[in-house]
């Protein structure tokens, strides 16, 4: 199957031969058949014209082609797989050429097409090839002119990218509108929407005193929901240009809202398309995040008008150039216009749910992919959300004076242009005068980088010695990984939870600084310290890692109550929870909240939340996919049931505070940070409430009558969610309501379709199957669709049954839904790569599904790529090879892997040079081979693993002297650890032991004395 998948390579990049000077088109529109005129004036970029040109086209009917006017000869030009070959074309010509497509028959919504009677496109990445033939690539930029026909009955309105040039009649109750965009674009950027709608309008004056007219469409039903859309844009275009000083450059920018969308929004110049959900918010149909999400996309395709569209890409690999930075920005601006901290968790919520694991299976890839079938299956959190990351450790590392300045350099430097990442990261340097080098290095190399902490405070001198190293696990394709800068916010507390004066090397830093770990291993020592004191790493989170700290038992719970960082107080709280959850999931016996936790939590119950929304934040119990990525292999129903006896704990024990704050908290509906908040904290409260024996029938009358009393959707929606997922509960005349009163919102349906599939328990499996014939359900609609499959597969306990009855029933869908819109399986499919996370059972049953679905026939580009990918992590040998039997030490071949440590330490003294780890490895390697070992790599190969050093390095950090002397002697073995790190019995063992040794060589170099 693979082998019919073509890959695309970034380093076979080559830049386009013609250039189109400008593009005129002409559009006969019909839901059932549409005719495309096309004017392509094309102009060689080398005085001797090629053999032959390619236009890129698909599923297009061919009525004429001319060049320069005349009828082309059929000898002139092949009709190809993949679009239109000219022969011997000249150096400059103009290429006229009329095609017919079926927009009503186009369900995979690339290109243009049909919905709800209404007729749009959406051409990102490569959809303008199912409208003409065209060099469908970023760098061919052209100013385009477009002319749209229609009959006026069906498509009174009649839209196109850029400025309103003309309108008239045609015979036969037809119409026609001409617009022209004066800034060249890649044809990406195209749009085009004809239909009915009403539209709701508003005006911005721009910082130039320009007017703009800001238009948002939408079908008559939405009418009075698109107040919050139009509010959002004039905030961002003011946000652009105060912070960065961008203006819009058009007369107008129009939003063209549609129910049928594969993406959440298009940043179409001047007209983008969105998905209704990410337009449309009243109070009666929206959740407060609803609210937050239309703000924050509205923004975000704003912001592409200078990030992506006047500076574009050279190439898809280049995608992240647009979308991280883009997502950077978003993220800025709300929380700009909300709270800074809350935002910041929501965004860290987000990278670890969609990305960390992404970066840690089969489908890993640098935020800039060196290769790929189809373009659409790299719209990826990596790329977004990663991307996003970068961004913002480029802006921590720079500061917000001299990112700034970068920035006005790369707007100045490449507008007009489409360049690469390269060209972005120069335009930073030269703008900031900083050196980015290294930050390159993010780009290239995929996979979740782990820094290790070491605190080795110093009370007689006053010091305080922090050792950071850090280490990328292997991911498919990149078995080694090299060091990525990265920045480290820190700071110092007290034990009263004070900040205390930062001195690093005699230089004073204030109470809070930015270190910048770029080696595998770097210490600085803080002085000045007169007591002890508690730090503070990563705050704001500053970088995408995760972090194991040497301290964590007596830290966290220290930061998770005094901690004045938003986001690390909330990362600290979350990691008690975790260790709680986790510990009970060993040994269920367990009472839970232990101490650590339980004070934690009584601490900020204690007082009346003066800050709902952050309250709300620490006392949210993390995901049961978020616990499912801290373990080795996924134990779903023990995950389960362990956050859910936690929730019962909590509710039992603060069952008073959870009623107070449910009553206390009650409000009349506005929409503030403050009201939004206290909303949340609410619904959390009730959670905890129905959690309570004593409280839950009060709890379940309460749920009851704020579904049926809510003036607003948030609170409605949160009391339908928390009776329609208790199990315990009947709530079938709930859904029966709920859907009596909702059936004609096509948003507010899908939420009915979503709820029912996160019931726990097997049941839910017949219910999905149901809803899949539900007279509303409809395959061609991707909202629809992933409220059913989407939220089918996000409900662990019943996706991973362990008959594997879950992923049968999913694949099935996949495939049916694969011949009708292959970009949406492909995404749906992804989940499908966690098999390896899974127990042998359950991976057998997720695998054979792979099988199956690879086995389709006419499988989708889409599908069988993101397949490929899961199945080729199966069958290729692990990135890091792990040997155990391809070593032979002993004449007899059997492994000799005990070591003598005292002759392994007296041996890696000899080694003055090397740093202690290395000298031990080095040293336990000779040991072994009897015989001189060059290096590292020859010290690998020994060992049967590269990864025996990389733990070694792990433990010697992570443990003490003491403690891996107990370890050594009691022949200890951890075979979580072994496994995580690919490492067998034997191997482990010496780890251990390398790691014991590098101590005692650094303990005798520093003349410190046994341990
Ligand atoms: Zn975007």
């Amino acid at each position: 199957m693979m082998a019919s998948i073509q890959g695309i390579r970034r380093e076979d990049y080559r830049p386009p031969e013609y250039d189109i000077v400008a593009t005129s088109l002409d559009f006969h529109l019909d839901a059932d058949r549409t005719e495309v005129s096309a004017e392509l004036q094309m102009r060689c970029r080398s005085l001797e014209p090629p053999e032959s040109l390619t236009l890129h086209g698909e599923n297009l009917e061919l009525l004429e082609l001319r060049l320069d006017g005349q009828v082309l000869a059929a000898d002139r030009y092949d009709l190809v797989a993949d679009g239109l070959r000219l022969r011997h074309p000249p150096q400059t010509f103009t290429l006229s050429s009329r095609v017919r497509i079926c927009p009503s028959a186009n369900t995979q919504l690339s290109g243009l097409y049909a919905a709800d009677g209404v007729l749009l496109t959406q051409c990102e990445a490569e959809g303008f090839r199912r409208i003409t033939y065209y060099l469908d690539r970023p760098d061919c930029l052209a100013p385009f002119t477009v002319t749209l026909h229609a009959a006026r009955e069906q498509y009174p309105i009649l839209l196109a990218n850029g400025n309103l040039e003309a309108t008239g009649t045609d015979d036969a109750g037809g119409h026609w509108a001409r617009w022209r965009d004066p800034f060249p674009k890649p044809c990406y950027l195209f749009a085009l929407v004809a239909g009915k709608f009403v539209v709701e309008r508003d005006h911005f004056t721009t910082m130039s005193g320009r007017s703009v007219a800001l238009e948002v469409y939408v079908a008559e039903r939405y009418r009075d929901s698109c107040g919050r859309a139009l509010d959002s844009l004039k905030r961002a275009m003011a946000w652009d240009e105060q912070v960065y000083g961008r203006e819009y450059d058009l007369e107008r920018y129009m939003i063209v809202a549609t129910d049928s969308f594969n993406m959440g929004a298009m940043e179409n110049k001047g007209l983008n398309i969105f998905n209704t959900k990410y337009v449309l918010a009243s109070p009666e149909t929206a959740t407060d995040d609803d609210y937050l999400h239309v703000e924050s996309v509205i923004a975000h395709e704003y912001f592409h008008n200078w990030s992506g569209n006047r500076v574009t890409l050279r190439d898809w690999f280049q995608l992240s150039l647009k979308e991280g930075l883009t997502v950077f920005r978003d993220q800025e601006f709300s929380a700009d216009q909300n709270s800074r901290g809350v935002q910041r968790i929501a965004d860290v919520r987000r990278l670890r749910a969609a990305q960390f694991p992404e970066d840690a299976g089969p489908l890993a890839h640098p935020v800039r992919p060196e290769v790929y079938a189809e373009i659409n299956n790299f719209y990826t959190a990596t790329v977004y959300e990663k991307g996003a990351e970068i961004v913002r450790m480029i802006h921590t590392t720079l500061g917000p004076a001299r990112f700034r300045a970068g920035m006005d350099e790369y707007f100045a430097r490449f507008d007009g242009q489409a360049v690469t990442i390269e060209d972005f990261l120069t335009a930073l340097e030269v703008g900031s005068g900083c050196d980015l080098q290294a930050f390159r290095r993010w780009y290239a190399q995929a996979g979740t980088p782990r820094v290790v902490a070491r605190w080795h405070p110093d009370p007689e001198s006053g010091s305080l010695r922090l050792e950071l190293s850090q280490r990328t696990p292997a991911t498919p394709g990149q078995p080694t990984k090299t060091a990525v800068p990265i920045p480290v916010r820190v700071a110092l507390f007290d034990h009263a939870g004070k900040r205390l004066p930062l001195q690093l090397d005699g230089a004073h830093l204030g109470e809070e600084t930015v270190l910048m770990l770029s080696q595998t291993r770097q210490e600085w020592t803080f002085t000045g310290i007169s007591g002890p004191c508690v730090p503070s790493l990563f705050r704001g989170f500053s970088a995408p890692i995760i972090l194991e700290r040497s301290d964590a038992a007596s830290a966290e719970p220290f930061l998770a109550r005094h901690d004045d960082d938003p986001f690390s107080r909330w990362e600290n709280f979350q990691a008690l929870a975790i260790r709680e959850l986790l510990g009970y999931i060993r040994e269920p016996k367990q009472v839970l909240p232990g101490a650590d936790l339980r004070e934690a939590v009584a601490a900020v119950t204690a007082q009346w939340p003066e800050d709902p929304a952050f309250c709300a934040e620490l006392l949210t119990l993390p995901s049961e996919d978020y616990l499912g990525e801290q373990m080795e292999i996924l134990q779903v129903d023990a995950i389960h049931a362990a956050r859910e006896a936690l929730r019962k704990a909590l509710g039992e024990l603060f069952g008073e505070t959870w009623m107070a704050w449910y009553q206390g908290l009650a409000a009349p509906y506005r929409l503030d940070g403050l009201a939004v908040g206290q909303r949340r904290l609410r619904q959390l409260a009730l959670s905890y409430l129905l959690a309570n024996d004593r409280l839950r029938w009060e709890a379940i009358a309460l749920a009851r009558l704020q579904y049926a009393e809510a003036d607003n959707m948030s609170e409605r929606l949160a009391a339908y969610a928390l009776l329609v997922q208790d199990v315990d509960h009947d709530s079938e005349d709930l859904i029966m309501d709920f859907y009596r009163t909702w059936r004609h919102h096509p948003l507010v349906l899908d939420r009915w379709f979503s709820i029912q599939l996160g019931r726990a328990e097997p049941a839910t499996l017949h219910r999905a199957a149901n809803l899949l014939v539900h007279p509303d359900f409809d395959w061609r609609v991707p909202n629809r669709v992933r409220s059913v499959l989407g939220a089918f597969a996000a409900n662990p306990t019943v996706f991973h049954a362990a008959d594997g009855s879950g992923y049968r029933f999913f694949g099935e869908q996949l495939r049916r839904l694969d011949d009708i819109n292959p970009q949406t399986a492909a995404r749906l499919a992804t989940v499908l790569s966690r098999w390896p996370r899974l127990d042998e059972r359950r991976r057998g049953h997720m695998q054979e599904v792979i099988a199956e679905l690879a086995r389709k026939p006419a499988l989708s580009r889409d599908l069988a790529e993101v397949l490929g990918r899961c199945r080729e992590a199966a069958t290729e040998a692990p990135a890091h090879p792990v040997r155990p039997h391809s070593i032979s030490i002993h004449p007899s071949g059997a492994r000799e892997m005990n070591v003598d440590i005292d002759t392994a330490v007296k041996k890696g003294l000899e080694k003055a040079e090397e740093r202690c780890l290395d000298a031990a490895t080095l040293a336990v390697a000779e040991l072994l081979a009897r015989k001189e070992i060059g290096d590292l790599g020859a010290a690998a190969e020994v060992f049967g693993s590269d990864q025996v050093a990389e733990l070694a390095g792990f433990l010697s950090d992570s443990m003490d002297c003491k403690a891996l002397q107990d370890c050594c002697a009691g022949q200890h073995f951890d075979a979580e650890q072994a496994r995580e790190w690919e490492l067998d019995r034997d191997q482990y063992r010496l780890a251990l032991s390398i790691a014991l040794v590098a101590h005692k060589i650094e303990r005798e170099r520093e003349r410190l004395g046994p341990c």
